[in-house]
């Protein structure tokens, strides 16, 4: 028998040296992250065939999606125009007839021969009088070259990409996964007493299944414990990461009487008692000799701005410097502009730290001497604040505002500059169970109630068609002192087509309906500084209307906003949409909100976008949105790294992120260092695939 470490070289081999797979091959593999052969193992269905399912021909009818089975009775090719090649095979199951069609794929004509059986998946359209399915997933049986394969009744559909077909990773997972003793001699990674708990398969059976499942049955398990699994690692790290953290000393902040105290009593207003809760949880955190590390949550405009402030009064108290780290240079500013006057007025000195390049370099210079020698109290600044050159006297808490669109990575960063306490803020308002897997090492604290006197916040769906009206509605806002947005999808900053767009439709506004109201623009590709700009002359007034992208989702507070046209509002999330959205509404006045939908907006855009109309609160509109979008959004890129989550889904396995929360905990309290005979493979596959967060834990 191998050892379980030979075995493991094995799974680490390159693609490129399985069968079937050449140099051509293995970069397309690399293009979707998939390297070695346990990358392959752990590239998951998206879905499954299940051709038990299938329908015979005489039931379908129009719109309905389908698994067919039939044999090929003739087929034919058109070439409409230059470019476009049109196949249409005509299949039969005995029941009746149906037309697959398919574009540009001309080497299908070959491999959809007469008297071929194949099985296709799609949605029966109505064309001339006859049924046909477009695009549709397609399956040649005749065609399998594994009898395995052929004898199967679900098959696996995989994430779709250029260059790499369906059946030919079917064919090389199959292969992969016959190799006597593979399966077999996978390492177990959970104690085994969990799996006889839940009833889970061993670790290579549950690879197994998830590609090839016997029956639904199998694959609902095997499905369930590789979930558990994500969901396990994720929390083991955090365990292992809090555990750690909770063993540190961190200096006693335990003051409030020389500067919070008269403080809060200059504040022009009381503070919520969900604000109060929130600083009285990091007080504690604070005084306790440990060191804090808390997430505190809330949604857009409950202001969770003037706790963080308090936060670095204590620590200013305590003879410490303060930290507020946020993702963009304008919100930077705007947190330096509000809070440097009244911070001046308690004897403390702020100060603005930027990028290179985005201040000039001799107040840049100064600010670092005064971060270095102590003079500055309280620096507010972007990432730059977590540069290798940057140097604190005493470093006491650090604040990362909207922390979502940071990672983990500058998380650690602002530690390694000597925070000991760290406050994270985010408006991102997910459920308990996503927090408690997206920021597992984590204490928690949540505002959950806005700021009392906000006489409301109206959104309406409208059409281009009432752009007229629309238009004529915000001169009055205008001319009454209050401010407009109008927003402009832009997926990613620098994405040149979308970034026209935007531009062309500030400049046709302010020559045409907005003519003469002082129109601003903003957007990612601007300078810094012409950035600045544009948000002070919206600050001032100066220029009430900004048209902008979604730059300014993040944390911009202009209380005499009052309106916001989104244009294009099917192409954003929900929870983008609620970020834009919290922009509005912050002052005395009444908002509106107004989605400017295209023409023939379809169904589902629609209902969604009426989803947004009717609720005002986050979390029901996060929850939504994770229903309708997955987890992707809020992992995926943004956090750093391979998307975390593949299988499991925050929300729906809620009682699985709760298992694995408890069992991380339990394993780390027992056994911190993973020493446990029976826990090695587990030790092995967290230094392979999670090893910089290891090392974040403390555990090398
Ligand atoms: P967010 O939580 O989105 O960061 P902010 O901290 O920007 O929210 O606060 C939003 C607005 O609410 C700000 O204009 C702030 O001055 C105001 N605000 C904060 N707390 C209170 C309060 N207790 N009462 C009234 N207004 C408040
Ligand atoms: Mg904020």
């Amino acid at each position: 028998m191998q050892s379980g470490g030979a075995r493991a070289e094995g799974l680490q081999r390159p693609v490129q040296f399985l069968k079937g797979v050449g140099p051509r091959r293995a970069a397309d593999l690399a293009r979707l992250g998939l390297h070695t052969a346990e990358d392959l193992l752990l590239h998951f269905p998206r879905d499954y065939l299940d051709l038990g399912e299938s329908l015979p021909l005489a039931a379908l009818t129009p719109g309905l999606r389908a698994t067919v089975r039939g044999q090929v009775l003739a087929s034919a090719e058109r070439r409409p125009r230059q470019g476009l090649g049109i196949l249409t095979v005509l299949i039969d199951d005995g029941t009746g007839r149906l037309q697959l069609v398919f574009f540009n794929q001309p080497y299908l004509k070959k491999q959809l021969a007469n008297g071929v059986q194949v099985v296709a998946n799609g949605e029966a359209a109505p064309f001339r009088g006859a049924l046909q399915m477009q695009s549709p997933e397609l399956e040649i049986l005749g065609e399998e070259e594994s009898p395995r394969l052929l004898g199967r009744r679900i098959l696996p559909l995989y994430p779709a990409t250029r260059g790499v077909g369906q059946r030919w990773l079917r064919r090389l997972l199959d292969g992969l996964l016959a190799e006597p003793g593979l399966v077999a001699g996978l390492p177990e990674i959970l104690p085994a007493e969990w799996l006889r708990a839940e009833g889970w398969p061993a670790r290579g059976a549950a690879l197994r299944a998830i590609h090839f499942p016997e029956d639904r049955d199998e694959l609902a398990s095997a499905r369930e414990r590789l979930k558990f699994e994500e969901l396990f690692l994720l929390q083991l790290l955090a365990a292992l990461r809090r555990r750690q953290l909770a063993r540190e000393a961190g200096p006693v902040l335990a003051g409030g009487e020389r500067l919070l105290a008269p403080f809060l009593a200059g504040l022009p207003y009381q503070l919520t008692a969900a604000q109060a809760r929130a600083l009285a949880e990091i007080r504690g955190d604070l005084a306790s000799g440990g060191r804090m590390n808390r997430l505190l949550q809330g949604d857009v405009g409950c202001g969770k701005t003037v706790v963080a402030l308090a936060a670095l009064l204590l620590a200013a108290e305590g003879g410490y410097q303060g930290a507020f780290m946020v993702p963009l240079e304008a919100l930077a500013r705007q947190h330096f502009a509000n809070w440097a006057g009244p911070l001046a007025a308690l004897g403390l000195r702020a100060g603005l730290l930027l990028g290179g390049g985005s201040q000039p370099a001799k107040e840049r210079r100064s600010v670092l001497a005064g971060l270095a020698d102590g003079a500055i109290d309280i620096a507010f600044g972007t990432q730059a604040l977590i540069q290798d050159e940057i140097r604190f006297a005493r470093l006491g808490l650090a604040v990362v505002d909207e922390q979502h669109r940071f990672g983990v990575l500058q998380r650690a960063g602002l530690r390694e500059r000597g925070a000991p306490h760290v406050l994270v803020m985010t408006a991102t308002p997910i459920p308990r169970s996503l927090a408690m897997t997206v920021y597992g090492d984590l204490e928690l604290s949540v505002i959950d109630s806005l700021p009392p006197g906000r006489p409301g916040l109206v959104t309406r769906l409208a059409t281009e068609e009432q752009l007229p009206r629309i238009h004529a509605f915000l001169r009055e806002r205008v001319a009454a002192g209050e401010r407009a947005f109008l927003i402009f999808p832009l997926v990613e900053e620098g994405d040149q087509a979308e970034l026209a767009a935007a531009t062309q439709a500030y400049e046709e506004l302010a020559a045409g309906p907005l003519a003469g109201l002082g129109c601003g623009l903003i957007h990612g590709r601007l300078s810094a500084a012409r950035k600045a700009a544009a948000l002070a002359a919206f600050r001032s007034g100066e220029r009430p209307v900004l048209v902008a992208t979604t730059v300014i989702e993040v944390g911009i507070d202009v209380p005499e906003a009052t309106l916001m046209l989104i244009h294009n509002p099917e192409r954003f999330g929900l929870s983008q949409l609620h970020q834009l959205r919290g922009r509005i509404g912050r002052g005395r006045q009444k908002s509106y909100c107004i989605l400017v939908a295209p023409a023939g907006m379809g169904e589902t855009s629609r209902e969604r976008l009426e989803t947004f109309v009717k609720h005002r609160d986050g979390f029901r509109l996060a929850e939504e949105d994770l229903r309708l979008r997955g987890p992707g959004e809020l992992f995926g890129q943004r956090q750093h790294g391979r998307p975390e989550l593949s299988l499991a889904h925050p929300l729906a396995d809620a009682r699985l992120v709760a298992l694995a929360r408890e069992r991380a905990a339990a394993l780390v309290a027992r056994d911190p260092e993973l020493a446990a005979a029976d826990l090695r493979a587990l030790r092995e596959l967290l230094q392979r695939v999670y090893r910089e967060r290891l090392l974040l834990a403390g555990v090398g």
